[in-house]
C-alpha cells in the first residue's frame, strides 16, 4: 500500500491525498507481483505516480474475499432498503468530493476539469443515486397456471461478478458498473483501465466510508492480458460485464465460453452515423455535430464520427462546421476556456495519428486539423476529412479521437444504406425539422440509441447499448438490473396429489 498526494493549481486549487494499491476486502495492499504501473499526465507526458500492479494471483484472492462477503454479509443477507441507504450514502460522499474527483480525472485522463465535473462526476453521482432507488424494488412476479399452484419468481443476485472498464470515462464507467451490481446485491471484482486508475482508487475509501461491508467491492488495477483475462476465465466469477473495444470484447466472450460459460454483457465500440438533412436547423446541426465528434476529444464510444450531409446544404454546412472545429480551444485541461485536452496516452495519440496518415494516403482531404497541437503532451487538433470513400479505414474503423469524416448524400434511401453499412450499431443521430422524416429514419437505423436533433445524450434511467458488434445487453435504466440477477421460479403445490 502507498499513498498519493497532489497539489493542484489552476481552476481547481485544492489538494488530494489518498491510499493506493490493490483494494481487497476493504483494505489496500501491495499486489502479489510487487510490480508497479506508471500513471502519466497526458497533458505533459510526465510521470505522476506509480501504483501497485495487480496480477492473476490477486484476482484469485479478491474472488475468495468477495465470495465470503457475498455469503456472509451481503447478497441475500442484506435487504434492499439497506443497499439503497449505502448507495445513497456513497452518492453523498461523491458529491462532497466532486471537485477533488473532477481534478483527479482531469489529471489522469486529460479531460477538462469543467467537463469532468459537469458531466463525468455529476453523471456518476446521478447513476449511483438512480440505482439506489432501484435497490428496494427488485421484485419478481406471481404467475397463474391452470394447476393448483402458487408460482412466483425471485430476482436473486448472481454472486461474484467481474467488471472490466475502459479509460475514456473512468469514474463514469465505474459508476455504471457498480451501481446496478450493488443495487441487486452482488459482490464485485472490478478492473479499471491501467491508463486511468486514479478515480477508481479514490472511490475505495469513499466506499469504506459509506459503510459497505468489507469485500463487497474489490478494485484491481492491472493489465488486460493478466487481470482482465483472469477475471474473464475465472471459474468462481459467474458474470462478467465488459466495456471496451470490440477486439477485446471477443476475447472476454471466448474466455467465458471456454471456462464456466459465465454470463457476458459487452459494451463495445462504434462508428456512429450523424445524418443531417437539407431541412435541418443548420446552426443547431453544426453545433451538435461538433459536439458529436469532438466531445471528450473524440474518445466516446458513441461519437458521431461519420457525418452525412444532404447535397443541398453540404457546402454551407462544411464551411460552418470547419469554422466551428477551428474555434475549439485545445490546451491545458485545468485552464479556463479550454474545450479539449490531450488524448489519454502516447499509444492513443500514435494510433489516431496513424489513422490520419492512412486517410491522407488513401486520398482523403484534410479539411482542417490533421496534426498535433503544441509541443508536449498528447494533443491533436480537431480534424475533419472530406472526399472519403466507403472502403477507407477512416470511414470504416473506430478512430477514437477528434477525427470526423463528412460525406455528401442524396436521399433518404441512400443515407440509410450508407449509415447502416458498418459492423457497429451503438448510436445514430438524425437532424431534420420534418418529424415524420426524422422518426422514419431513426427507426430504420441499426443502432441501440437513435438521437433526433441532438447527439451524445445519456441519462441514468435510459438504456444504452449496442446492436451488431457494438455489444450485448444494456446498461443504465431498468434494463441494467437484468444483467445482475438470476431469475428463480418457485413452484408451491397447493393440493395437487400424485
Ligand atoms: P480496450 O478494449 O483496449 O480495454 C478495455 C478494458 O479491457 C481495459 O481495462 C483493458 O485493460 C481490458 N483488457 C485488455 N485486454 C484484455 C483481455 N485480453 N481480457 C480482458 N480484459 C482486457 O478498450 P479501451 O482502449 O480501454 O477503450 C476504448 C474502447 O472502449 C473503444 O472501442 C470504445 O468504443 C469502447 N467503449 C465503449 C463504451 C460503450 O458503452 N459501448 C463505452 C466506453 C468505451
Amino acid at each position: 500500500m502507498t499513498s498519493f498526494s497532489y497539489d493542484f493549481s489552476g481552476t481547481y486549487t485544492g489538494k488530494t491525498s489518498f491510499k493506493t494499491g490493490v483494494f481487497i476486502g476493504g483494505e489496500f495492499r501491495h499486489g502479489a507481483s510487487k510490480s508497479t504501473i506508471d500513471v502519466v499526465n497526458p497533458a505533459t507526458g510526465k510521470l505522476v505516480t506509480q501504483i501497485s500492479e495487480a496480477t492473476a494471483a490477486d484476482v484469485d484472492d479478491a474472488v475468495k474475499v468477495a465470495q465470503k462477503a457475498f455469503d456472509e454479509t451481503w447478497g441475500l443477507n442484506v435487504g434492499g432498503a439497506e443497499r439503497a441507504a449505502l448507495l445513497n450514502r456513497l452518492a453523498i460522499l461523491m458529491d462532497e468530493h466532486a471537485d477533488e474527483l473532477a481534478a483527479i480525472e482531469a489529471l489522469d485522463n486529460g479531460k477538462t476539469f469543467g467537463w469532468a465535473k459537469g458531466v463525468d462526476i455529476s453523471f456518476s453521482i446521478a447513476t449511483i443515486k438512480y440505482f439506489a432507488g432501484w435497490a428496494d424494488k427488485i421484485q419478481g412476479q406471481t404467475i397463474e397456471t391452470d394447476e393448483k399452484k402458487l408460482i412466483y419468481t425471485r430476482h436473486e443476485p448472481i454472486g461474484v461478478v467481474g467488471q472490466i472498464i475502459p479509460w475514456n470515462f473512468p469514474l463514469l464507467m465505474f459508476a455504471w458498473k457498480i451501481g446496478p451490481a450493488l443495487a441487486t446485491g452482488n459482490a464485485i471484482v472490478i478492473k479499471p483501465s491501467e491508463f486511468t486508475p486514479m478515480t477508481a482508487l479514490r472511490m475505495c475509501e469513499l466506499i469504506n466510508e459509506a459503510g459497505f461491508p468489507k469485500g463487497v467491492v474489490n478494485v484491481l488495477v492491472g493489465y488486460g492480458h493478466t487481470v482482465g483475462q483472469t477475471i474473464s476465465e475465472h471459474m468462481d466469477i459467474q458474470k462478467v460485464a465488459f466495456t471496451g473495444s470490440t477486439l477485446v470484447g471477443r476475447k472476454v466472450m471466448a474466455a467465458a465460453a471456454a471456462t464456466n460459460l459465465k454470463n457476458v454483457t459487452l459494451e463495445l465500440g462504434g462508428k456512429s452515423p450523424n445524418i443531417i438533412f437539407d431541412d435541418a436547423d443548420l446552426e443547431q446541426a453544426v453545433n451538435w455535430a461538433a459536439h458529436g465528434i469532438f466531445w471528450n476529444h473524440g474518445q466516446a464510444c458513441c461519437a458521431g464520427s461519420r457525418i452525412f450531409v444532404q447535397a443541398g446544404i453540404y457546402d454551407e454546412f462544411l464551411k460552418r462546421f470547419t469554422a466551428k472545429a477551428q474555434s475549439i480551444q485545445v490546451g491545458d485541461p485545468f485552464a479556463p476556456g479550454i474545450d479539449q485536452g490531450p488524448q489519454v496516452s502516447q499509444i492513443q495519440y500514435d494510433r489516431i495519428m496513424s489513422y490520419i496518415d492512412s486517410g491522407k494516403q488513401e486520398g482523403a482531404t484534410v479539411h482542417t486539423g490533421g496534426e498535433r497541437h503544441g509541443t508536449e503532451g498528447f494533443f491533436i487538433k480537431p480534424t475533419i476529412f472530406t472526399d472519403v470513400t466507403p472502403e477507407m479505414k477512416i470511414v470504416k474503423e473506430e478512430i477514437f479521437g477528434p477525427v470526423g469524416v463528412v460525406i455528401k448524400f442524396t436521399d433518404e434511401a441512400d443515407v440509410i444504406r450508407q449509415a447502416n453499412d458498418t459492423v457497429y450499431g451503438l448510436a445514430a443521430a438524425v437532424f431534420s425539422q420534418n418529424i415524420n422524416r426524422a422518426l422514419e429514419t431513426a427507426h430504420k437505423l441499426q443502432a441501440g440509441t437513435a438521437w433526433v436533433n441532438c447527439v451524445n445524450q445519456l441519462h441514468a434511467n435510459v438504456p444504452f447499448g449496442g446492436y451488431k458488434q457494438s455489444g450485448i445487453g444494456r446498461e443504465l435504466g431498468e434494463y441494467a438490473l437484468h444483467n445482475y440477477t438470476n431469475v428463480k421460479a418457485v413452484h408451491v403445490n397447493l393440493g395437487h396429489k400424485m
